[in-house]
């Protein structure tokens, strides 16, 4: 019998899970007649009940396998450490708030069996329910990272989607520390449909992403996936080069035609600023891809596990 795993990172989500299994369940039994199916929680260091309530499904129901963490790793470390640990032959991510609707997944396993594609991905085409500055700043930057790189990045992409072994088998061998998983998966290739819907409000709790994480994680993005930055302070280290040169000489053949009258000293004072500016700019950006390589080289683990349903047998 082929088997799907659900993976479902969880971070704070006491009121939700509950919420979400019910609803995967129904899905299941209703959709996904001769298929066995594994559920993956991965806790990712909640400071509130989620453990216990996934534990209390973990006994009531021997699908449910679960991961907690020592400590919040973040989203990308707990979709790591699910898939690392899957071993259905067809793999799905959703979140633990329904915004990832497991409805959809009966047509999502449809495609990848009848039209031979090896990955489902949903998009969600409205931010209905999102303060609107923040889909401005997600638009700009969808259009910034197209831009400068060479993998594409579908604007509205969510985690959720399904995906053969093969494709997992591939996203596991890319054991980068600074995971980001838009374009990890766009990175690995394999044929990809995707599936569009309308965006959905999660069901309890609250959002876990402020604007300075999102911020932070859109320059994990760009960095992880494009040197641009580091091109574009050549480029306006070359430009201004030409600038300078030229000036130079147009200083040079005005004092040999009318002499040299003490002047111009503001105007220096101002070069000065801006040529500093533009070279910290630049060591900032430097800056940037050296401490992502210097994250890299530590080696550090993704994860560290604390317990899982193997410590709760025993
Ligand atoms: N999440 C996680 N670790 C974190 C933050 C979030 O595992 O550090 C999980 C969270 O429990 C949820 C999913 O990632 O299942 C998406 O989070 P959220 O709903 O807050 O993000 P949004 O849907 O608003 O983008
Ligand atoms: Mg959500």
């Amino acid at each position: 019998m082929e088997k799907i795993s659900v993976i479902v990172s969880c971070y704070n989500e006491e009121e939700s899970l509950p919420l979400f299994y019910e609803e995967m369940e129904r899905v299941r039994k209703q959709d996904f007649e001769n298929i066995d199916f594994e559920y993956i929680f991965v806790d990712d260091g909640s400071k509130d009940k989620t453990l216990e309530e996934i534990k209390q499904l973990a006994k009531k129901d021997s699908k449910v396998r679960y991961i907690s963490f020592s400590r919040n790793f973040g989203k990308e470390a707990a979709m790591y450490a699910g898939l690392e640990s899957t071993k259905g032959d067809y793999v799905t991510l959703m979140d633990a708030d329904l915004q990832d609707p497991p409805s959809l997944l009966r047509k999502m396993y449809d495609s990848i069996k009848n039209e031979g594609y090896d990955c489902i991905g949903t998009r969600r085409v409205t931010r209905k329910g999102e303060p609107p500055i923040r889909s401005f700043f997600a638009r700009v930057f969808y259009k910034l990272i197209n831009k400068m790189s060479d993998i594409e990045m579908v604007d509205g992409a969510r985690d959720y989607r399904l995906m053969t072994r093969q494709m997992v088998d591939s996203i596991i061998s890319m054991k980068e520390y600074n995971r980001y998983s838009k374009g990890i998966f766009s990175f690995v290739g394999f044929k990809t449909k995707w599936i569009e819907y309308e965006n959905i409000e999660r069901v309890a709790g609250e959002t876990k992403w402020s604007f300075w994480k999102l911020f932070k994680y859109a320059i994990e993005g760009i960095t992880a996936f494009s040197t641009f930055p580091l091109i574009l302070s050549s480029v306006i280290g070359l430009v201004f080069c030409v600038i300078s040169f030229l000036l130079i000489l147009f200083i040079v053949i005005r004092t040999l035609i009318y002499g040299d009258p003490t002047s111009g000293w503001p105007s220096m004072v101002c070069i000065i600023f801006l040529v500093s500016g533009v070279q910290l700019f630049s060591l900032g950006i430097i800056g940037q891809y050296l401490s992502k390589t210097y994250l890299e080289v530590k080696n550090r683990p993704i994860y560290i596990i604390r317990e899982t349903e193997k410590d709760m047998k025993k």
